[in-house]
């Protein structure tokens, strides 16, 4: 009888018809509904808000560790820890979108591991294939007893390419060299960027992430500087909510792509604060 699904504000997990009906965002439901019943949104990383939302009905909280296209925010550990608890005292699950966080994006393996909790089930995709289109649901078994022989099923599920190019990335990220290497890279990174953005108070407000997953907080919306950088210094990052500049490199990168990040980005600050004042 259980089929609520607590999810948060400005999570994204996806443009399938249950994934658009998880996110309370009213942009992603235009043209889609009448959406599937069973979700109830409340505010991340509020956990009061959490308790308060469950019923006998409630089946799982679906959350992000770390909401990427909501703008970069992490939830606090008091947040995640809370949850995994609540779960635990209701007798449901705790299912984490670690699709954009996961795969060693964050110097962990998982973003979850971060917080010192496991779920119950966990979505992971993106960087599992390196760039090759490749998404994986796993469960623990007590989690997946529903999901038996022929409940579920995918043409290209489980096939030999995909599954060779997960394996090979796998290989590369899943080590603790190559993990400790995002985490230094990664407080190169963001130390790097608070100091350039100590220039310009009026366009930026601060940093936050983890690892190689960071987002620099705008004063103004995002997606016009994206666009300057892009256009005018041949530099890729992307727009997030809540004015968020999203910074997600390559978990290869070296100084030298930092110090090439950092001079483009000076540039492209520097001539878009011209042209606004
Ligand atoms: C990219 C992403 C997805 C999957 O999005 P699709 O548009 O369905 O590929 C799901 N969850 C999160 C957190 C994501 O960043």
């Amino acid at each position: 009888d259980r089929f609520e699904i607590i999810t948060f504000k400005n999570a994204f997990h996806g443009r399938t018809m249950a994934t658009i009906s998880a996110s309370n965002q009213e942009k992603m439901h235009h043209g889609f509904s009448p959406l599937l019943a069973g979700f109830k949104y409340v505010e991340f990383d509020d956990l009061e808000a959490a308790e308060a939302a469950i019923t006998d009905k409630t089946a799982a909280f679906l959350v992000e560790p770390i909401q990427g296209e909501g703008g970069v925010r992490p939830a606090s550990e008091a947040f995640m820890r809370g949850l995994r608890d609540l779960a635990d005292k209701y007798g449901f699950l705790l299912a984490l979108d670690e699709v954009q966080c996961g795969v060693a994006r964050t110097g962990a393996l998982y973003a979850h591991e971060l917080y010192g909790i496991t779920p119950d089930i966990l979505a992971t995709a993106k960087g599992i294939g390196g760039g090759f289109p490749l998404g994986a649901c796993l469960a623990t078994e007590d989690a997946a007893r529903g999901m038996v022989v022929g409940t579920h099923g995918s043409t290209y599920g489980g096939n030999p390419l995909a599954m060779a190019a997960g394996n090979a990335v796998w290989d590369v990220v899943a080590n603790d060299e190559f993990l400790e290497n995002v985490r230094l890279t990664g407080d190169k990174l963001r130390a790097a960027i608070e100091q350039f953005i100590g220039n310009y108070p009026n366009l930026f407000k601060g940093v936050r992430g983890k690892g190689l997953m960071l987002g620099i907080m705008m004063t103004q919306e995002s997606r016009s500087f994206v666009a300057h950088l892009r256009d005018n210094h041949g530099l890729l990052t992307v727009a997030a909510g809540d004015n968020t500049l999203r910074i997600l490199p390559p978990l290869i990168i070296d100084d030298s792509h930092i110090a090439t990040f950092i001079e483009k980005l000076s540039a492209g600050a520097a001539d878009y604060a011209a042209a606004a004042s």
